[in-house]
């Protein structure tokens, strides 16, 4: 018999294309990685480190499955991403060799109840409630970082009911896959199961339920929610 006074919480997992399921420990999400989607939200993208917000592990949606529109929101915004999967953790690991750390990566969405964001901006106080909540990390099966040729480029699209709201190329990130990396295990240490979901292009906007978002991040694989 265990000594847990409740259940404990399930693991969560996302699926893996092949077979297998990566178990997840925390996500961590970057902030205006993309030049254009820094600009179109009102900062200046051009001397700023990195910076990151978390979600819960739980806040993942899995694979396709619907997401309900949240509570307390009237503006939920789509932001398309590229996620990496660390499969080996560490502290201030080196640029050249964070891509030895990651063991695969997926497409994902971090929804955004913008409202409650740029509030919480306005008054200085964390974005958690705006970023964080039930259900706002959909994300794609997950494929192996080996079958992943580079990381580095390559088209990040999403559509919603299938007309294209964001385009753009994994070679705009202002800081690469491998940098991030580097600089988020100088502020903790890394652990086998933790995302980064690493920042999304311009093209930001609102969705309604009945919506369908599909996403494609070119040769990771494809994300596919409807808002309900
Ligand atoms: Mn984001």
């Amino acid at each position: 018999m265990s000594d847990y006074v409740i259940s404990p919480p399930p693991v969560v997992s996302v699926p893996v294309a092949g077979g297998g399921l990566f178990p997840v420990r925390r996500v961590f999400c970057v902030g205006r990685n993309y030049a254009a989607h820094a600009r179109e939200m009102g900062s200046d993208p051009d001397r700023e480190l990195p910076f990151f917000f978390c979600k819960p592990a739980d806040a993942l949606v899995i694979n396709g499955a619907d997401m309900p529109y949240p509570p307390m929101s009237k503006d939920l915004h789509h932001e398309m991403e590229l996620v990496v999967a660390i499969g080996t953790g560490g502290a201030n690991i080196a640029e050249a060799d964070a891509l030895g750390h990651v063991w695969g990566y997926a497409a994902g969405l971090d929804m955004t109840r913008r409202d409650l964001q740029n509030a919480a901006k306005k008054e200085g106080k964390p974005w958690d409630m705006g970023k964080g909540f039930d259900r706002s990390a959909p994300i794609g099966m997950m494929i192996r970082a080996a079958d992943l040729a580079d990381p580095t480029k390559g088209l990040i699209e999403l559509k919603v009911n299938g007309a294209v709201r964001q385009t753009s190329d994994l070679s705009l990130l202002i800081w690469s896959v491998a940098e991030t990396i580097a600089y988020l295990s100088k502020l903790v240490t890394l652990a086998p199961g933790d995302l980064i979901y690493t920042g999304t292009p311009e093209g930001v906007a609102a969705v309604q339920r009945g919506d369908v978002l599909e996403g494609v991040v070119a040769g990771v694989g494809t994300i596919r929610t409807k808002i309900v």
